[in-house]
């Protein structure tokens, strides 16, 4: 299979009054067509900046500092506002997080996926204004939902429903990665379980790639392919899913996993120790070092970098 997407040593900064916050520190990782990726890692460790990096939808104060988003061997980094105003839904979309505050509360649900279809009037190949409708109804479908849902506003639906239209808009134009940060976080477990159901089905059917952000090692080992762990703004283990749980290589990876609740376990949960670091001041050498339960004196001074120690397996530790 060959990369859709390749992230090469991206960097974003935050400009706080207080100085640079190192959000995103040289992250570089490739999808291929169709794989699932699942970025996980406690909060403020980089993966939604990550995310909306390669959207290049941050705000003031961050700022892409450097690094190359190839989809498809165009950097999206390159490309004018206009242009990558036509590249996102087309190309690359977002399924954002709690969808209660990202539709248009005084809109109905047919005017929001409009909005889209008329922008990029073009690529949707839909001329008309009834083709658009068939498309949108059809959309609705496609992701469980009732086409009468169209003439609703949002208030009228439930969670997992406006979760469902986040799904449609984000596939409305077929792209060629959706980007998905923590959809169902808002979301009780079973219609966690149906909304990921439905995201699983319609990016099959699309044939497109797809990186979940989140912090639910449970949902990831069901969902995707390969896993990237994020910790203080930097990837620090990535491989496939099933490896990374059999054998993880990472402290902070087999931190992460021995902290599910397990049946075994009779309701004792497991923590990581302290706290996540700064990311104005991080520490020297391994930022994970004064939680790391293996640390060694070189930790505390050498930054170590992501290698391949197996195949496929990439780690960023000074024991491999
Ligand atoms: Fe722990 Fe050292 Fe590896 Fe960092 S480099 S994870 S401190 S063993």
């Amino acid at each position: 299979m060959s990369d859709v997407l390749q992230v090469e040593d991206l960097r974003v900064r935050y400009h706080t009054l207080a100085g640079p916050v190192r959000a995103v520190e040289g992250v570089t990782f490739s999808l291929k067509k169709g794989e699932r990726l699942g970025l996980v890692g406690e909060s403020g460790s980089g993966k939604s900046t990550t995310v909306l990096a390669l959207l290049r939808m941050l705000k003031p104060p961050a700022r892409i500092e450097a690094g190359r988003v190839l989809l498809d061997g165009e950097d999206l980094l390159q490309l004018s506002e206009e242009e990558m105003r036509q590249a996102r839904f087309a190309k690359i979309s977002l399924i954002p997080q709690g969808a209660m505050n990202s539709l248009n509360p005084v809109m109905r649900i047919k005017a929001q996926l409009l909005d889209t279809l008329q922008y990029h009037r073009q690529q949707n190949g839909h001329a008309t204004r009834g083709e658009m409708l068939d498309h949108i109804h059809y959309l609705l479908e496609s992701v469980g939902l009732n086409p009468a849902v169209a003439d609703m506003y949002p208030h009228e639906l439930s969670g997992g429903m406006k979760q469902r239209v986040c799904i449609a808009m984000g596939i409305s134009l077929q792209p060629r990665v959706i980007l998905a940060d923590e959809p169902t976080s808002a979301l009780d477990v079973v219609v966690q379980r149906q909304v990921m159901e439905t995201l699983g089905k319609v990016q099959e059917a699309i044939d497109a790639s797809l990186i979940l952000v989140g912090h639910d090692m449970g949902l990831m080992a069901q969902f995707v392919n390969t896993i990237g762990v994020m910790y203080a703004g930097k990837l620090v283990e990535v491989g496939p899913v099933d490896d990374m749980f059999e054998e993880p290589l990472h402290p902070y990876t087999q931190m992460l996993i021995a902290s599910l609740p397990s049946l075994e376990g009779k309701g004792v949960f497991k923590g990581i120790p302290g706290i996540t670091p700064s990311l104005l001041n991080p520490p020297p050498g391994c930022a994970f070092h004064p939680r790391c339960p293996k640390v060694m004196d070189q930790c505390r001074a050498i930054v170590p970098t992501l290698q391949e120690v197996r195949p496929g397996r990439w780690v960023s530790c000074l024991l491999y």
